[in-house]
């Protein structure tokens, strides 16, 4: 039977989205489109406890930034309406009843003490990994253990009870994962997870399996740290007797820190001074505020693509590929089984090739925000040299706003000077040589003011006073621009204009003749 791919992206709203949670989403994504299938989102927030405020939000904006919009979710609306797991929990209950009625899973009275003095006994009788299993369930309070009558009678009473499933003793569990291969997990080292917890809500395994079925989803695409989990929710879909019907899994590599020592975490972004979520997050009780990707300037393109590449690869040599153009491509054949370092420099990368394609009248349109921001926009310049610059900046650009960072002497003129570069660039011949310059502009040379004529000005200069362009240059650049490196000096001459070169020529030399 041929069913339609149903994919999910299952996030729990407990902060804010984390980048690794954004390649599970694309992966998802990926792969539905590819297949002509559908892309969920489900919110899984049975865990009351740990809800934050604003995360559910933050999800649904972050993937719409990327472009990942999804065909059903809680916000998109669809067939299998509430994707809430919140707003299902009358659902499940029937589920986890069913599994009791037929034996397979059971109700558990014991208090947290109780349960704590399990362990503790299990740990004295050097019992390595102490867990409620096939063999510690039957010195415990529950239905498997207690008189028939006894159990009925703390269930009327409303005594505080768990349901958990029951875990068969001796059972090779085995599961195919498309990324991993085979998969074998003996059932004597899984414990009777609880599926039902003492408030009525599902627990994320029943929560999960239940949904997968009920949306009729036909490949779970999720990280490694769910692969655990796996053997458990096989064994659900067979107790529940969905086994024909039960998702594909594939589960995604782990993203390695720079250095490939462990899973990255947000210090390691920390530390390295690159942002761990998609889109600006402010912690709802402490109130720290974090940038991120968007904020920083990374370009929803070029993330994808470099967030594509952790983990899966095209098999050819091609790196730049678009949204649709991943979408084609990809497949779930090609991720690889080991972690993928976090290189961020490969995204810094990315994100020049994509800011180098723009056309300059979308770099304008940064530009401009930056300069508004700046409180630049008092310059004088016309949306023709507006343009000329974003041009000429564009090739040195990693991120946007690295055109008014790196050509911000373009709206203002140097001030002050740095004296250690003065120290290095700044000679006596060069002082010589850009006075002559300085002067040549001042009695109307040259006739035309463009690159070319400026250029051969400036080289008729330095001849006749014998002195070597390659010297003059960093000195006529650090009296225009106050920097040490910049974009050719001929067209950032034409585009600041005659009248502001020959300004900044004077307080440089007056300023810079003392130092030399
Ligand atoms: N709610 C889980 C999470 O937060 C989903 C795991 C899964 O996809 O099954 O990642």
């Amino acid at each position: 039977m041929n069913r339609e791919v149903r994919v999910r992206f299952a996030p729990s709203p407990t902060g804010a989205l984390h980048i690794g949670g954004v390649r599970t989403a694309l992966y998802n994504y990926l792969f539905a489109k590819q297949q002509g299938g559908k892309f969920l989102i489900r919110i899984e927030d049975t865990d009351q406890t740990r809800f934050v405020p604003g995360a559910e939000n933050y999800i649904f904006e972050a993937l719409e930034w990327l472009g990942l919009t999804p065909d059903e979710s809680p916000l998109h609306g669809g067939p299998h309406s509430p994707y809430r797991q919140s707003e299902r929990k009358p659902m499940y209950r029937e589920y986890a009843q069913r599994l009791v009625d037929e034996g397979k899973a059971y109700y558990a009275f014991d208090t947290a003490e109780e349960l704590d003095e399990m362990r503790k006994r299990l740990t004295a009788a050097k019992v390595k990994s102490p867990q409620y299993n096939a063999i510690t369930r039957m010195q415990m309070k529950n239905s498997l253990t207690l008189p028939a009558d006894e159990v009925q009678e703390r269930l009327d009473s409303g005594e505080p009870y768990v349901i958990r499933i029951k875990m068969p003793r001796k059972e090779e569990i085995r599961l195919h994962d498309i990324v991993r291969g085979w998969v074998m997990v003996h059932s004597s080292t899984l414990d009777d997870k609880v599926l039902m917890k003492s408030d009525g809500m599902p627990t994320y395994h029943l929560a999960n399996v239940v949904d997968d079925h009920l949306m009729q989803i036909t490949h779970v695409i999720r990280g490694e740290e769910w692969l655990p989990s796996a053997p458990l929710h096989v064994l659900l879909y067979q107790y529940l007797g969905w086994e024909a019907t039960m998702p594909q899994f594939a589960h995604l590599p782990l993203i390695l820190k720079p250095d490939g020592n462990g899973k990255l975490s947000k210090r390691d972004a920390d530390q390295h001074g690159f942002p761990i979520f998609p889109l600006a997050w402010t912690e709802p009780e402490s109130g720290t505020a974090v940038a991120g990707y968007r904020e920083e300037g990374y370009l929803p393109e070029a993330l994808t693509n470099f967030l594509a590449f952790l983990g899966w690869n095209p098999g050819t040599t091609q790196e730049l590929f678009t949204l649709s153009e991943l979408v084609e491509t990809f497949s779930l054949e090609r991720i690889g089984k080991s972690g993928t370092k976090f290189d961020i420099k490969k995204a810094h990368w990315f994100n020049q090739q994509y800011l180098r394609n723009k056309t300059n009248e979308e770099l304008l349109a940064y530009l401009r925000a930056d300069l508004s921001r700046a409180k630049l926009e008092g310059h004088t310049l016309n949306d023709t040299q507006l343009l000329q610059i974003c041009e000429l900046m564009k090739e040195r650009a990693t991120f946007p706003q690295d055109i008014l960072a790196e050509g911000r002497f373009f709206f203002e003129a140097p001030t002050s000077f740095d004296t250690g570069l003065v120290a290095k660039k700044w000679t006596a011949a060069a002082a010589e040589v850009i006075q002559a310059y300085s002067q040549a502009l001042n009695t109307g040379q040259p006739a035309t003011w463009e690159a070319e004529a400026i250029k051969q000005l400036l080289h008729d200069t330095v001849e006749a006073k014998q002195a070597k362009l390659g010297q003059i240059m960093p000195a006529l650049r650090i009296a225009l621009t106050g920097a040490g490196a910049g974009p050719d000096l001929m067209i950032l001459q034409e585009l600041l204009g005659k009248e502001a070169v020959s300004q900044r020529l004077s307080f440089a030399l007056q300023q810079l003749s003392v130092q030399a």
